[in-house]
């Protein structure tokens, strides 16, 4: 079958689903996407957007829809949590990884990646709950009721993701007793009217960089979400001493004293911006073992459905969007026709790099300190990469 005539449903249309919907329309495959949610909400978060997957979205015309509007730091800035000292800083123009690095609003990026594909082919309120394959045929079957057919689906359904379930069998994500907090708020807050804690600067911003503040057992990440630096976000790791897990976490609320405390004796920059705090929201750090396969016949994974990792290599929005480039390419190359060989290339490519990402990003060591190098994470480029299987990674740490 020719790319042409091929159909592709998507399940979930969030980072990697609508970045799998755009690049597999531009190679021609007629793509519906299924998503659960009956609205998009703007969820309150920030997202950092690294060069290898700006790359991915330069390609698909979202970098334009959002270059202007977005932060750009000069540099990851990696600094003790009381002293302050450098640990590590990378400036990061442009230049060097061939793409810029951004931070915005994460409700912005997903408006400028749904503009990128016709709204009609996004169904909202499809829950899907079951599959069906056949030799040349899949049926998807959605929580209403109702059914739809497509030549193949990907599953880019999230962490708690069902069509792993599907396919692969049951599992529990991993949760080793960690939770982020997050908020989003206007600078304004800084130095408006709020008490300064006891050596705060007056009149300070938070610099020009993405600052991670590294603490004994936690961190604090910081940076502006928009170009005017009107908004600021922070999002944190905590060891929580309670199971909390939610399902649906995105909108759970997190107590701003309770946080504050936890930052006790930070550096007084970090704990200006928990003081000027208004609320935040918490989320349960989940992430998963590399899985043994990614694809079952007709239906492969995509994003954190295969590879879900922790937060603190910002590389989990990053290597979804690498996916839909490289699942794409993989597509193209068969012309359509041996989409299951064409699924099984995916992930000999994909998968050797995403599991080193999701190793490193579990430890929690990247730019803590030293001078590894970064230009195999930042300098990946999913359109020209050859498609050649990567060496099986294998944890040695
Ligand atoms: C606190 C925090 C900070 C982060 N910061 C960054 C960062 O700075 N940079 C970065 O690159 N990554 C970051 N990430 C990771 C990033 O958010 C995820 O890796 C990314 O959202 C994964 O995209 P996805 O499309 O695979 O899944 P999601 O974006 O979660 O989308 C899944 C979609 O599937 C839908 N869905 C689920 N089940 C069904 C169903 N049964 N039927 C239909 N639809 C369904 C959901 O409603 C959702 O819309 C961060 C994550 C967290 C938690």
């Amino acid at each position: 079958m020719a790319v042409q005539k091929l159909s592709i449903a998507i399940v979930g249309a969030g980072i990697g689903g609508m970045t799998a919907a755009a690049t597999l329309r531009q190679i021609g495959v007629d793509v519906r996407v299924y998503e659960q949610a009956p609205r998009f909400a703007r969820i309150g978060a920030g997202i950092q957007m690294m060069p290898n997957s700006m790359k991915v979205l330069w390609r698909i015309g979202v970098e334009e829809k959002v270059i202007h509007t977005s932060f750009k730091p000069y540099s990851h800035l990696n600094r003790e949590w009381d002293t302050g000292k450098i640990m590590r800083e990378l400036p990061m123009p442009e230049s060097l990884f061939g793409a810029p690095y951004l931070c915005m609003h994460r409700a912005d990026l997903h408006e400028a990646l749904a503009a990128a594909v016709p709204r009609e082919i996004i169904h909202l309120d499809k829950k899907l709950v079951g599959l069906e394959q056949t030799a040349d045929q899949v049926t998807l079957a959605f929580a209403d009721g109702t059914r739809a057919l497509a030549d193949a689906v990907i599953g880019a359904d999230g962490v708690h993701s069902v069509v792993r379930e599907l396919i692969i069998g049951p599992d529990e994500p991993i949760h080793k007793g960690r939770i982020a907090y997050r908020a989003i708020f206007p600078s304004a807050l800084l130095n408006g009217g709020k008490q300064a804690p006891p050596g705060a600067r007056q009149n300070f911003d938070i610099g020009s960089s993405r600052t991670k503040w590294w603490g004994p057992d936690r961190h604090i990440v910081i940076y502006y979400t928009n170009a005017t630096r009107t908004e600021l976000y922070f999002v944190t790791s905590v060891p929580e001493a309670a199971e909390w897990v939610t399902r649906e976490s995105w909108s759970a609320k997190g107590d701003v004293k309770e946080l504050r405390n936890a930052y006790e004796g930070f550096h007084p920059d970090v704990r200006a911006v928990l003081e000027a705090c208004p609320d935040c929201h918490k989320w349960a750090i989940l992430e998963r073992e590399p899985l043994p396969r990614w694809s079952d016949g007709r239906v492969a994974l995509l994003g954190d459905a295969c590879h879900p990792m922790t937060p603190y290599m910002a590389q989990g929005g990053a290597t979804a969007i690498e996916d839909a480039a490289i699942l794409a390419r993989c597509i193209e190359k068969v012309d359509g026709a041996d989409i299951e060989g064409a699924f099984q290339q995916y992930e000999a490519h994909r998968k050797p790099r995403t599991s080193r990402i999701q190793a490193i990003s579990s430890a929690n060591t990247w730019m803590k300190g030293g001078d590894e190098d970064t230009s195999w994470l930042y300098g990946y480029d999913a359109w020209n990469v050859p498609l050649t299987p990567m060496e099986p990674f294998v944890k040695t740490f």
